[in-house]
């Protein structure tokens, strides 16, 4: 009971935060998308090849969190975007105050999107809110097509489904129809993409998407 209570404080003094989190971004006009998946799905990949995508269109910067190492910083920083690394140490799931930490390290000057990459995790990062427009969430085709059901809280919670290692799909056995049939039986406004860094399939049109959100946030 008690540990029901004390969940519950936390998560208010979250959204708390996170609104003003929310406030903020609306202020500058920047559109926040945050990226969630289990370990492994990709996401920092596409990142990197969203970027690059992105480039010259859109500005952008980015927020990694990840347990331990900013390796994932580093990757990013190489497209030359403002990039902050929260290390969580442990913790399983990024919350409106690291984002708001992070926001302070960054320079928002002219940016018009910032990507927030959250720890590999489907389960509590749903219920965190950080302040954000829109939840990405990533599954790959190395997962199973059960994942929605398995996870409905996070694809109850997202905008976006992106379906990931698209040029795996002759080696996965994955059944991508029916992913996305369980994924809109949990929630049919999902806008669906099917993407591939290898190929670059889907990319263009998951960037254009990013570009439009961006420029009806200026
Ligand atoms: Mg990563
Ligand atoms: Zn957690």
């Amino acid at each position: 009971m008690s540990i029901i209570t004390i969940e519950k404080k936390v998560l208010a003094k979250n959204d708390e935060i996170a609104a003003g989190n929310r406030e903020h971004l609306r202020k500058l006009g920047i559109f926040s998308v945050n990226v969630v998946s289990s370990p492994g799905s990709g996401k920092t990949s596409i990142l990197e090849c969203t970027l690059e995508s992105l480039r010259g269109k859109v500005s952008a910067a980015v927020i990694e969190g990840d347990v331990q190492t900013d390796l994932d910083a580093q990757r990013i920083a190489r497209h030359h975007v403002p990039t902050v690394q929260i290390v969580t140490r442990g913790g399983c799931h990024l919350d409106a105050l690291l984002v708001h930490d992070a926001l302070q390290r960054i320079s928002l000057d002219g940016v018009a999107l910032l990507i927030i990459e959250n720890v590999g995790n489907l389960v509590c990062p749903a219920n965190y809110d950080l302040g954000e427009d829109t939840k990405v969430v990533v599954v790959s085709t190395t997962e199973g097509d059960d994942k929605p059901l398995k996870y409905p809280e996070m694809f109850l919670r997202a905008g976006v489904l992106i379906i990931n290692k698209m040029d795996l799909l002759p080696y996965a056995g994955i059944d991508v129809a029916r992913l996305e049939r369980n994924a809109l039986s949990v929630n049919p406004r999902l806008r669906i993409f099917r993407t591939s860094c290898r190929t670059g399939e889907g990319i263009g049109e998951w960037s254009d998407w990013l570009i439009g959100q961006a420029a009806k946030g200026i």
